[in-house]
């Protein structure tokens, strides 16, 4: 297979626009992309004409605008090009209008409220900062999804905006150490994406995978994860075929698929993009899950990309590596070999700093959800709490200009691996600290708290829009300042910024209880759920940065909140249905099966044999009574909360809260009974597929 040849073979990208578009459409088209202008309806008539011949030679028949409502997947709906000529013949056609504006019938979309039935048009706008792209014989168009108001009902617009205005703000700082050159400041974004391979077959056999994604019962085997050798070891087979695939129908769809490894758990995977502009980063994840989950159903696999498939070991999570870069190349958290005289960096590290301070709850609440909430502050995961990790030598820097002292240079050390013929290299400014949730790893940072399922999209609307902010305030005192000595006054804000925010910097262990506490210390905010977390979405602070940005209006934030928990609210509700479900058709009578077998197996063995003790069957048999009487009650108890909490109505705020506290809690305690039966029981009378099987044997 020739690689370079097969790259992006299906997408119209900025090399075949050169090729197919008369020059000038070309260059008006590149020129609207690069300055945020509105296309004219000339342009688009030219460019959709070009795409439908191409995706026509490509082998398409349909087209869709695709686009990211709340759902939290991705939405299209198909249309044929054919169009009637005369009575018998059809040709086929693409308007320019069919590529600018979709009317989809997408009134079962979430919107929180926005849409009435009376008002429920909403509308697609193509996005030609990201390219079109073929899937299953179809011409996908990414498009952002708003209602007849102009409201925001995807996850695109608010992000399309947050980046206009991180550009706006970045700029004003470039512009003012005196860069003449740069014409714009982009996201750039490295999404890592974590999942589960399991058996399709054993898949199929479990209602808790197949309804929910997880599971929800299941005991541990006798081996998890603890002898690490899953995490970086050799690929299976089938496994490698997998990601063989996986990678080759990624890259004709452009995504830059760079690293597959093994993860911590048993049958946990990783793969890992090269990092590209946050717009078509996050399209790009969202194609990427989509084909993971296609390409496994093709080697009889099933790709979970569930936050905790599986209790006792790792779950999924999506690290999202982001930096701020000039479109002529500068990276703007580079350090380069002496941060402490990179004011501009120094600078631009103080306003995240501040950023993830004063808005430690927004980044909390963008990413919380049900399945993350089993994952955040599981030891395992980054905990609930939002703290930054910098590393001892940027640390060490901000602390010599707080004191107004000199950086001590010898500090740095070089790395002596102890093998002389490996070349001694500097360590790495930062050493890794996994553990954090917001790290600083060289010249990006890592934010590793979003859920393996999630939208990039929210994390990153949320910290364009922090960081525009705190680089806001920076650029309007700069420029109002009137000391003759620029230096002196970045060097202050540096400083004012590092006092008044060093309590969101911890270098340490996250996952001890000691951090609990000396956080609780520093007074930084805990919500450990989302019923907890979310409703501060609506804080009055938060509401006044969004409207101010122009990021999301207060309707569009009551909204987001709305079905956010609305989506708790279901997926409890399922999962707590589904447990019940397989409590009593399945787990009950198996184990009253086997139970009442060994009884009559006991007595068998008595008339045989006068005297014998058959202390095993009547061991057993009372053990095994005790537990399901247990589990009959508890299962009854969540059945009976789960009446009460189904039928609340109002506020959904506290029907998520009673969800958590009248519904999570029993679920974890009914499962700790039926685990402690499958235990108990012989492999072949349960009625599931276990552990051992889902995870290792694949
Ligand atoms: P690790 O697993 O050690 O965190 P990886 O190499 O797996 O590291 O992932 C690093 C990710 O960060 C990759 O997706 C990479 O493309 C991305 N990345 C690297 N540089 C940047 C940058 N300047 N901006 C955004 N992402 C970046
Ligand atoms: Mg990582």
């Amino acid at each position: 297979m020739n690689i370079p040849e097969i790259f992006g073979s299906l997408v119209f990208n900025d090399r075949v626009m050169k090729e197919r578009l008369p020059e000038d459409t070309y260059n008006k088209l590149k020129k609207s992309i690069e300055d945020g202008d509105a296309l004219t309806f000339e342009i688009a008539s030219v460019v959709a004409s070009a795409m439908k011949d191409w995706a026509i030679e490509k082998g398409a028949t349909h087209y869709t605008h695709w686009f990211q409502p709340l759902t939290g997947v991705t939405a299209e709906k198909h249309d044929s090009f054919i169009t009637p000529k005369g009575h018998d013949e059809i040709i086929m056609e693409f308007s320019g209008k069919e590529l600018i504006k979709g009317e989809p019938d997408a009134s079962s979309f979430p919107s929180g409220g926005i849409r009435a039935t009376f008002e429920a048009r909403g509308y697609t706008s193509w996005d030609p900062t990201s390219y079109a792209f073929i899937k299953d014989n179809t011409l996908c168009i990414p498009t952002a999804f708003y209602s007849y108001g102009g409201e925001a009902l995807d996850k695109k617009t608010p992000l399309l905006r947050s980046v206009e205005e991180i550009n706006k703000q970045a700029m004003r700082i470039v512009r003012l150490f005196g860069d003449t050159e740069a014409k714009n400041v982009r996201v750039t974004v490295g999404p890592e994406q974590e999942y589960f391979l399991i058996d399709k077959d054993l898949y199929e056999k479990r209602k808790d995978l197949m309804y929910t994604g997880r599971t929800i019962l299941g005991a541990k085997p006798p081996k998890g994860q603890e002898m690490d050798d899953h995490y970086f070891g050799a690929i299976k087979p089938r496994v490698a075929a997998f990601m063989k695939e996986l990678d080759e129908e990624l890259w004709k769809l452009g995504v830059l698929a760079k690293t597959e490894h093994n993860e911590a758990a048993p049958a946990q995977h990783e793969l890992a993009p090269i990092y590209s502009d946050v717009n078509l980063a996050t399209d790009h994840n969202q194609i990427t899950m989509e084909v993971m989950k296609k390409t496994a159903a093709k080697h009889n696999l099933v790709c979970l990309l569930h936050e905790k498939p599986f209790l006792g070991v790792n779950g999924s999570g999506k690290h999202n590596n982001w930096s701020i870069s000039t479109d002529t190349g500068i990276n703007l958290l580079e350090p380069g070999k002496l941060p402490q005289t990179n004011l501009r960096f120094l600078l631009i590290l103080s306003a995240v700093i501040k950023a993830v301070d004063e808005y430690q709850d927004l980044l909390r609440i963008t990413v919380a959800s049900a399945g993350n909430d089993h994952r955040l502050g599981a030891a395992e995961a980054p905990p609930a709490i939002v703290s930054m990790f910098l590393g001892d030598q940027l640390l060490g820097i901000l602390e010599s200009i707080e004191k107004h002292a000199e950086y001590d240079e010898e500090a740095k050390m070089n790395m002596e691996v102890g093998v002389h013929v490996l070349p001694t290299f500097q360590k790495d400014t930062t050493d890794r600290n996994r553990t954090s949730p917001f790290a600083f790893t060289g010249n990006k940072f890592e934010f590793r708290m979003p859920g393996s399922s999630f939208s990039i999209a929210g994390p990153n609307t949320i910290l364009n829009t922090i960081v525009a902010e705190e680089l806001e305030q920076f650029a309007n005192e700069l420029e109002a300042s009137e000391d003759d000595d620029f230096g002196r006054a970045v060097r202050r804000i540096i400083r004012r910024t590092y006092r008044e925010h060093r309590r969101i910097i911890f270098n340490g262990n996250n996952y001890s209880e000691e951090w609990k506490e000396e956080a609780k210390k520093r007074g930084l905010s805990n919500y450990p759920s989302t019923p907890e977390a979310i409703p501060h979405f609506a804080d009055e602070k938060n509401v006044a940065l969004f409207t101010k940005h122009n990021i999301y209006t207060k309707r569009e934030i009551t909204s987001r909140c709305e079905i956010i928990l609305e989506n708790y609210c279901k997926t409890v509700n399922i999962e707590a249905l589904t447990m019940i479900d397989m409590v009593r058709k399945e787990v009950l009578p198996a184990v009253t099966k086997y139970t009442a077998k060994l009884s009559e197996g006991a007595l068998e063995k008595k008339r045989l044999i006068v005297g014998i003790s058959c202390k095993t069957e009547i061991g057993l048999v009372k053990k095994l009574s005790r537990l399901t009487d247990e589990l009959y009650e508890k299962v009854d108890f969540l059945e009976k909360a789960l009446e009460r909490v189904t039928a609340m109505e109002g506020d959904i705020a506290q029907k998520a809260t009673a969800y958590r506290e009248e519904i999570v809690e029993p679920m974890a305690k009914l499962r700790t009974v039926a685990d402690e039966i499958e235990s108990n029981v012989s492999e072949n009378i349960w009625p599931y597929p276990t552990y051992c099987d889902l995870l290792f044997r694949i």
